[in-house]
């Protein structure tokens, strides 16, 4: 399920380029455009949900570690999930921000 004006689905589908670093079924991590750390990781489910609030199941917590491990940060990092403006969220489009220095 996708959503047709949404920047994270067109990177999904390869419309808009981005450095993927992570891909499986459901799941997709690629490098921030504009990082806040030196290694800034951005990790979305395939489908479009929103936010946090639409969430139902924990499994992208799960991803983390993976994501992790492949990009060589298991000794130390940072996860953010920032959630609806006034929490900061600025794509509708789920998304756990993964940042190490
Ligand atoms: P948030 O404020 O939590 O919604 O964060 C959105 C993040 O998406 C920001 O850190 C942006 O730098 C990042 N971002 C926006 N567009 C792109 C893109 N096309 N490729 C990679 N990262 C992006």
């Amino acid at each position: 399920m996708s959503s047709k004006d949404c920047v994270f689905c067109k990177i999904v589908s390869r419309e808009i380029p981005a450095r993927v670093l992570f891909e499986d079924d459901n799941f997709l991590a690629f490098s921030d455009v504009n990082p806040k750390a030196k290694i800034h990781i951005l990790l979305i489910p395939k489908d479009h949900i929103p936010s946090l609030n639409q969430l139902d199941n924990g499994e992208i917590l799960v991803k983390v570690k993976d994501v992790a491990k492949g990009e060589r940060i298991s000794d130390g990092y940072r996860v953010r999930i920032h959630t609806g403006k006034k929490g900061g969220q600025e794509v509708d489009h789920l998304h756990l921000h993964i940042l190490a220095d």
